[in-house]
């Protein structure tokens, strides 16, 4: 039977979400629609200020019991699933014996400094530029090498094993997959391996000089795939069916295949508590020196696409601020209705540089601001200033996209928490003067990974087809000339540098 007849008598492709906090498993229809959920969380370790880690075997049990529990909700079949899609919290770090498949060590987590130190050094050993020509990456404890380094320096007799190849290293992604096929494949995707420092951007291989830098043995590798092909197949043991792993990808790209990103200066917006933004930007990597990531976006055969990424420290968590700091606002969501009960900001600019300004400011001193008050000012301004910030934020992340990629966008798609808000959608249409698309299903994080499985196994035939079933919620159209935008930003402008350098070093 040829593989488009095999799928039409399915039904549904299941996505794992494997996040920080919590595994998630979604089931999707052919259509993009969610036809079951579940959701488990899972501990966090703190073994150090700054340091955290999550224990493998935990992730991998609430993994597989979620993908069981969506299943189960609808009492579905495994029969009825065409395939699974993977994605993943990344850079995250999992090292695990060959044989056994025993973790070695917990994994050590994206957000884990303990490293820091160790980066510093190879900082003033003149490795930066090398590693960013190379990764695309900066050289930060964030990213997944001087994590490996650390447990093959920390576990006695890890290296050895490492050289002999009796470990396995791999993000999420891989330590999955290698569970679910029952312990037969050994493979991550060419988004998670982008995100590992090891990985050169340019030859699409694993990178030898670096990890020589990194003193890590090749054998403990994972083989680098494309995003949508098949990796292998579940265990009949495990899951108790055979099911075909045909999209893999770390959690940012996914979301962008997921808003059906799939064109140069294709752009989306997650407004999370921090946000996240992702640029596509064609077959070439494009490298900057003002503190953007390159990163490759997915690979479909044998076809690359690269992506720039920027984020923005305080987005949501500046309405959690509003709710929990001044408690003015019950709820993040009422911010909306107490922004549209004035006609603008009244002169009132709000700088959440809470933990200091990322791209394109990079300045780790500055501090938030509050500024333009006068004694009409209500804390609805206060309030509808601080929505504004988060689109302002935005604009500027964009804004020095556009111009490292030479790339001028035409719209954006949001997701993500905030991007609920109607008022904080307009308003981020008007300052970037594009439209914003939000789509049908949020979960876009999820739905890239069913995408990318779709296109392995047949459900779908091309990205128009993907295209042609994917669903707008509400398109938000700028309502401002660019004369508005101007005089707004430049106002903007200057009330952020009011905030640079403000915390003495
Ligand atoms: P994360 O994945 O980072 O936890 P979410 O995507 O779940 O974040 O979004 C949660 C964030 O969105 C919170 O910081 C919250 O303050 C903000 N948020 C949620 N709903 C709204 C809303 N309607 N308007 C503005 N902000 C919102």
């Amino acid at each position: 039977m040829k593989a488009r007849e095999m799928v039409s008598m399915k039904k549904y492709i299941m996505s794992l979400d494997q996040g920080t906090t919590s595994s998630r498993a979604i089931l999707f229809t052919y259509q993009g629609e969610i036809a079951s959920k579940a959701q488990r969380e899972y501990p966090q370790i703190f073994p150090k200020e700054g340091w955290v880690e999550h224990d493998p075997m935990s992730i991998w049990a609430t993994q597989i019991g979620v993908a069981t529990e969506a299943l189960q909700k609808i009492g579905g079949n495994w029969d009825e699933v065409a395939g699974i899609g993977i994605t993943n919290q990344r850079e995250t770090t999992v090292v695990w014996n060959r044989e056994t498949g025993t973790p070695i060590h917990n994994a050590i987590v994206w957000q884990c400094r303990r490293t820091a130190e160790y980066c510093e050094q190879l900082k003033k050993e003149g490795y930066e530029d090398l590693i960013k020509d190379k990764t695309g990456l900066l050289l930060d404890p964030y990213f997944s090498a001087t994590k490996i380094r650390y447990i093959l320096d920390n576990v006695e007799g890890a290296r050895e094993l490492a050289q002999k190849g009796e470990l396995c290293f791999g993000t999420v992604d891989s330590w999955l997959i290698y569970q679910l096929t029952g312990k037969k494949v050994h493979a991550t995707d060419v988004s998670n391996a982008s995100r590992t420092m090891l990985f050169n951007i340019h030859t699409m291989q694993w990178d030898d000089e670096l990890l020589k830098i990194f003193d890590i043995p090749k054998a403990m590798l994972p083989k680098v795939l494309p995003s949508s092909c098949i990796y292998g197949y579940t265990d009949e043991k495990i899951l108790g069916a055979s099911l075909p792993i045909g999209g893999v990808a770390g959690d940012q790209q996914s979301s962008l295949f997921g808003q059906c990103c799939f064109e140069a200066g294709d752009l989306k917006n997650t407004y999370g508590t921090g946000a996240f933004l992702l640029m596509n930007t064609g077959d070439k990597p494009t490298l900057t020196g003002n503190g953007l990531i390159t990163t490759v976006a997915w690979q479909i055969g044998d076809k690359v696409s690269y992506a720039l990424e920027g984020s923005v420290f305080a987005c949501g968590s500046a309405l959690q601020w509003l709710r929990d700091g001044l408690k003015i606002l019950d709820s993040a969501a009422d911010s909306e209705y107490y922004a549209a009960k004035v006609k603008d900001s009244g002169g009132v600019m709000v700088v959440p540089a809470f933990q200091g300004l990322g791209a394109p400011w990079w300045d780790p001193y500055a501090r938030g601001m509050i500024i333009g008050l006068t004694r009409a000012t209500t804390k609805n301004h206060i309030i509808r200033a601080t929505l504004e910030s988060l689109a302002y934020q935005t604009a500027d992340v964009v804004e020095l996209m556009e111009r490292s990629a030479h790339i001028k966008v035409k719209g954006l798609k949001v997701d993500g928490g905030a991007s609920a808000n109607n008022f904080l959608m307009s308003f981020q249409s008007d300052i970037l003067g594009v439209p914003i698309e939000r789509p049908s299903c949020i979960e876009t994080t999820a739905l890239g990974a069913a995408y990318l499985c779709g296109l392995a196994v047949g459900v779908y035939a091309s990205f128009d087809e993907i295209k042609a079933q994917h669903k707008t919620e509400r398109l938000f159209e700028p309502s401002k000339d660019q004369a508005w935008r101007e005089g707004q930003v430049s106002v903007w402008r200057r009330a952020v540098e009011r905030t640079l350098g403000w915390k003495e070093p």
